[in-house]
């Protein structure tokens, strides 16, 4: 496609929103839903749905962007994209909602997680289930979420750690998530937050004729830069993992497959929105999946998330320390490259092609 999709992306919440409103709004309908906390603007936040073709189409596909905050400004470009370029056109066999800015917040704020510290793509779990933390995480604490910010005292840590554990190891125990430390990273929260409670109570009326969805949620900061990660929470054996490698091809890979477990997926993450949609959409087929496009190494992305929650925790965003500490988040996960741009692009418009075929294919039944 020789569209040139670089002006989809934005360089603020407010931009994205509204370049999101203004391509949506001829298309189909908007639903804004209103965010307790302000912008660092002073302006309103929004998790905007648009939803868009016929009520009663065979089957949806829900794109979803900035689940963790700033890495919105890809998914949300790429939405735009898809608006902007027509290839929404290909898809009007389809009920298509667009979720624009999941973490609203932390798209405005810079912030992986939300207003209250929490990790949206950990707190899709079942909190009525006893969640044993990684053990690894207390270990590590004083090292990933220390009181003063010294980078050779937090490598060196880390190091200790993975000279005993593996790197595989390291990243589980800060990864998996934890319910226990309220200021610390990849906290999941003890209760749904007000996310999740928007996505949960509003989505089912947007999907009702559909029986069969595909979901995309897009994410940055892993993997190569620029390569798409794609990875499902369907076991081997399954109908959607065949699904997913039909549509998809041999690449596309599962956490609950032990063979797919490395640095780049070192454990199975609890509560991810792609692994609630039995949940959020109860009685439907979902097909599930996150796209994680590549960006920076973990040696560089994870001292960020480090320094940005040590921000939040102790220090001042309006600070020099503070402003850099913003920039390297923005840069993170969101590279300022014309050509990592083109790259999201090209590879977002085979994916959205591959889960609009993985629900057409089961619609058709030829499968
Ligand atoms: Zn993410």
């Amino acid at each position: 496609m020789t569209f040139d999709a670089k002006p989809c992306f934005s360089d603020t919440y407010a931009q994205s929103r509204q370049k999101f409103l203004s391509a949506a709004t001829p298309h189909g309908d908007i639903h804004s839903f209103l965010h307790p906390e302000k912008g660092p603007d002073g302006g309103d936040l929004y998790l905007d749905m648009a939803v868009i073709g016929d009520a009663e189409a065979n089957a949806g596909l829900v794109l979803i962007s900035g689940t963790h905050g700033p890495e919105g400004f890809c998914g949300a470009g790429c939405q735009i994209a898809l608006l902007e370029s027509g290839l929404i056109d290909e898809f009007s066999d389809l009920r298509v909602v667009l979720i624009h800015a999941h973490n609203p917040y932390g798209f405005a704020w810079l912030r992986r997680t939300d207003h209250e510290n929490i990790d949206l793509n950990r707190n899709y779990y079942d909190f009525s289930k006893t969640f044993t933390p990684h053990p690894g995480y207390d270990i590590l604490r004083p090292h990933i979420v220390p009181r003063e910010l010294d980078m050779d005292r937090i490598s060196a840590g880390m190091a200790e750690y993975e000279a005993e554990h593996g790197k595989v190891g390291l990243l589980a125990a800060m990864v998996t998530g934890q319910s226990h430390d309220a200021d610390g990273l990849f906290y999941r929260g003890s209760a749904p937050t007000w996310s999740q409670k928007i996505v949960t109570e509003n989505l089912p009326g947007l999907l009702e004729a559909q029986d069969e969805v595909s979901v995309i949620d897009f994410h940055t900061g892993l993997g190569p830069f620029g390569v798409p990660y794609i990875v499902h929470g369907y076991a081997p054996g399954t109908e959607a993992f065949k699904a997913f490698r039909r549509a998809y091809g041999d690449d596309v890979k599962s956490t609950e497959d032990p063979a797919d477990i490395d640095e780049n997926m070192p454990a199975t993450p609890e509560g991810p929105i792609v692994l609630a949609f039995d949940k959020i959409l109860p009685g439907k087929s979902s097909y599930a999946v996150v796209i994680e496009y590549g960006t920076y190494p973990p040696d560089r992305v994870f001292p960020v998330l480090m320094k940005d929650n040590w921000l939040h925790a102790y220090g001042d965003l309006d600070s020099v320390v503070g402003r850099e500490i913003k920039a390297e988040i923005k840069e993170i996960f969101y590279p300022a490259s014309d050509k990592w741009k083109d790259m999201i692009w090209d590879e977002s418009v085979k994916a959205m092609r591959c889960s609009a075929k993985l629900v057409r294919d089961k619609v058709l039944g030829d499968v």
